[in-house]
């Protein structure tokens, strides 16, 4: 079994926190680097690829910059998202805006960065219209209903408010086109963490199918598909990484297939990745506050599921090590907790690790996607600093720390 470790040792890791108090998230920039290329070599056939990281999963500009160097554009659902997009130096079609239920002034924000506007309803269009003005170019997103299944985060096309329905897409670019857009994308997004390479073909395989249907059936040419994120990653010890090259591989033949003979021209192909880029790579550190043994034992840490809410939320698991035991013998039981008045505040249940003490340093991994970006107050709780491990070795401060005068800031 592969164990999961810091790219640190337990000395430099003891260094940073001695700096900057636990909890703190630190992220890997090499490690960052490396899955953007990974996942950019796999598909690096495709006409004028691009992954066009999803912000929600780590909105710092930091690491947006870092990931707009290897290449990725950034996915963006609202305003804010689309400012953080701004500054790390992004604009005009290196941005996807890929929202739903828009407001109109996040319309507004994207038609003036130049996005490319990937709409969730084709009713959408006259309110873009009225409020923004038509893009050259448009995106639908596409929900295929009973023709697949989704998965446990994301749920099922049918049940998922996300996207139109096949006869609704062909009356959207039909209008689009009346109204004299001569550019179309389209898109779809149906599962989230998910290892099998084959669904990621299947859903490439259906999309290119009815872009050749749409444009064969309304005679427009599709310049974008966009296969949208949700590549999953190994959270437990024994699952494997997703093979990209297989997917970028299986991606490739499905779309020589439809788009390699002389008929349609080859669109640009890309994806919304956000969990596979960063997932790995980030670490939420806290510490060993208060053991306690009642009809179990419960290792009470500094942080919450205010800092991590994917094992409270979904049941997600998360693997834990402890700084400086990683070779003694995991044999001791432990609910890890954080302070919430919340009884699913636990990051594990039932989990085995070596005999724990009070100051113990903990490893909660694989929290760089959906991770401290997920936070909230409730309970009073704060936000904590968010670390980057530079290649250099140096690790900068990339966002401070909450303290009680931000939690009272917006108060009247
Ligand atoms: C969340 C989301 C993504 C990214 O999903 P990952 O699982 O992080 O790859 C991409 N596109 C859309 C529309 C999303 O909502």
């Amino acid at each position: 079994m592969p164990e999961k470790r810091l790219p640190i040792s337990a000395g430099r890791l003891r260094e940073i926190v001695a700096q900057h108090p636990t909890p703190l998230y630190l992220y890997d920039e090499a490690g960052m680097r490396q899955s953007a290329r990974d996942l950019a070599a796999a598909f690096a056939w495709a006409p004028r690829f691009r992954n066009y990281f999803a912000v929600k999963a780590t909105p710092n500009p930091h690491i947006l910059r870092l990931l707009a160097e290897e290449g990725c554009g950034a996915d963006c659902s609202s305003l804010p998202e689309l400012l953080l997009a701004e500054r790390a130096g992004l604009s005009g079609e290196a941005i996807m805006f890929s929202s739903n239920d828009t407001p109109a002034e996040e319309f507004v924000a994207a038609r003036r960065l130049g996005a490319v506007i990937n709409l969730d309803d084709v009713g959408h269009l006259g309110y873009l219209e009225l409020h923004a003005g038509l893009p050259d170019l448009i995106s639908f997103r596409y929900n295929p209903g009973p023709l697949r299944e989704g998965n446990a985060i994301i749920g099922r096309p049918e049940e998922a408010k996300f996207g139109c329905t096949r006869e609704q897409l062909l009356a959207g670019y039909a209008a689009a086109r009346q109204r004299g857009i001569r550019r179309f994308g389209l898109h779809t997004m149906l599962a989230s963490n998910e290892l099998d390479p084959g669904y990621f073909v299947a859903t490439a395989q259906m999309l290119f199918g009815l872009a050749a249907e749409i444009s064969r059936e309304l005679d427009i040419t599709f310049e974008l598909i966009n296969l949208g994120g949700g590549v999953g990653i190994p959270y437990r010890p024994d699952e494997r990484p997703v093979d990209l090259a297989a997917v970028g591989a299986g991606v490739r033949a499905a779309y020589e297939g439809t788009f390699g003979g002389a008929g349609l021209p080859p669109p640009a192909l890309a994806l919304e990745c956000g969990r596979v880029i960063t997932g790995p790579h980030g670490y939420l550190i806290t510490t060993v506050r208060h053991l306690k043994t009642t009809y179990r034992s419960y290792a009470g840490t500094d942080a919450s599921m205010a800092n991590l809410m994917r094992p409270g939320m979904y049941g997600a698991y998360h693997h834990i090590t402890v700084v400086g035991k990683e070779e003694a013998p995991a044999d001791a039981a432990y609910d890890v907790t954080g302070s919430l008045c919340e009884n699913n505040d636990k990051f594990a249940i039932g989990r085995t690790l070596p005999e724990l003490a009070a100051g113990d340093l903990l490893v909660i991994h694989d929290a760089g996607a959906h991770g401290h970006a997920m936070g909230f107050n409730y309970n009073g709780k704060l936000r904590s600093a968010e670390l980057l491990l530079e290649r250099g070795g140096g690790a900068r401060l990339i966002r401070r720390a909450e303290t009680v005068d931000d939690y009272f800031a917006t108060l009247v």
